[in-house]
């Protein structure tokens, strides 16, 4: 049997490095749904359309063409018409942004739609907020990681592109609490673990053994 697997929680929790790892060890494909979100904004700030036009976004969004391709590492790479925006999207401009353009319904309804087609045949990882709850809640195994803020806002200074961006740790913690908090009241996918989701907290757990716990869930679902 192939697996639907979910990951979910906040930012900074490791979801998508856990995912990407977790995709391989199982020979899965790895889908990074918060970079879908991250493509959508980045189109809303070039077109110069406010955020609060959800009209204007809606016609904008239908005429995106966004491709995911998956790199020989597994990762993801974005392409927006035809373009590779992946290192953009992880702009600060952009993750500043980025959930109140989730909180949009027919971006939502845009995303999780194409995130369900890609998801049809199994054998797939998708991280993100909302997986196990709204866009798979038949994912055979969902996992919500968390770690608290300090440690994320850590691990994401660490990671952050210099070049793209050079924000103070300080300041990175302050926006990524805003963003925890808007995301988990989005009104249509909001953060939250499913009812049948395991939860770890990541916050003394190594990459590799966050990555063991959850192959080794998986292996337990595909041989029962
Ligand atoms: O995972 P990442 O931090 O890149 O996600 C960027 C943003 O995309 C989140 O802060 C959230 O606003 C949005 N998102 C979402 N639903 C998902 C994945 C991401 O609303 N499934």
């Amino acid at each position: 049997m192939k697996l639907k697997i979910a990951i979910d929680g906040p930012a900074g929790a490791g979801k998508s490095t856990v995912a990407r790892m977790v995709a391989q060890q199982l020979h899965y494909t790895y889908i990074d749904t918060g970079a879908m979100y991250r493509a959508i904004t980045l189109a809303i700030m070039r077109s110069g359309v406010p955020v609060d036009q959800t009209d204007a976004i809606a016609k904008l969004v239908k005429k995106c063409d966004l491709q995911i391709k998956l790199t020989p590492d597994g990762k993801n790479k974005i392409y927006l018409d035809g373009e590779d925006i992946t290192t953009e999207i992880r702009q600060e401009a952009v993750s500043a942004l980025v959930s109140d353009v989730s909180n949009q319904l027919m971006v939502r309804k845009f995303l999780v739609e194409k995130q369900r087609q890609m998801a049809t045949t199994g054998g797939v990882v998708l991280d993100g907020r909302d997986i196990g709850t709204v866009v798979l809640p038949d994912a055979q195994l969902k996992i919500y990681l968390v770690a608290s803020l300090a440690v994320r806002a850590k691990r994401r200074h660490l990671e952050l592109n210099k070049d793209v961006d050079n924000i103070s740790l300080s300041d990175l913690t302050n926006a990524m609490a805003i963003r925890d908090n808007k995301d988990a009241n989005n009104t249509y996918g909001p953060m939250r673990p499913a009812d049948d989701a395991i939860t770890i907290d990541t916050d003394n757990l190594s990459i590799e053994e966050v990555v063991k716990k959850i192959t080794e869930l998986a292996k337990a679902k595909i041989s029962a």
